[in-house]
């Protein structure tokens, strides 16, 4: 039990630094296609390509958690891992930084507003190169001053 609780929680805290390193190898990098529209956003649309990330990052969890429950073995909890980041990344991106849906809008966490800031300064660049501040939870301690 303690074990597959610390697998999960590792595997969020790495989905984090793979997030950061898609977002600023690939996503501003070969995919960039697909992330251009989440930088010069159409308000009119209400999906943008960006949104296929989600759907790519779906893919492995659900392969993890499928793969795991058959074989009762340690990928479910490796796979509950990139889901409950998923969520975390839906809640915490789409939702509170971006949003997309209106609800929390002038949170008092220092945190909160660090992170928010942080992710302002990613999307001044509106470009593919020059980027900085690929993060999403994990944000330098500047941001929080
Ligand atoms: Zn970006
Ligand atoms: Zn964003």
């Amino acid at each position: 039990m303690l074990f597959n609780t610390v697998l999960t929680i590792t595997t969020f805290l790495i989905m984090e630094f793979i997030s950061w390193f898609t977002h600023k190898y690939i996503m501003h990098g070969p995919l960039w296609n697909l992330h251009l529209d989440h930088h010069q956003v159409d308000k009119k649309k209400k999906l943008q390509k960006n949104d296929y990330f989600f759907l790519i990052f779906a893919i492995p969890s659900i392969m993890a958690i499928i793969l795991g429950s058959m074989n009762s073995n340690y990928l479910l909890y490796i796979g509950i891992g990139i889901a409950l980041y998923g969520f975390a990344y839906f809640i915490v991106h789409e939702i509170i930084i971006h949003q997309r849906i209106k609800i929390f809008r002038n949170s008092k966490s220092r945190y909160i507003r660090a992170i928010k800031r942080a992710h302002k300064v990613h999307h001044k660049n509106i470009d593919k190169e020059d980027g900085e501040s690929f993060g999403m939870l994990l944000v330098p301690l500047k941001y929080f001053k």
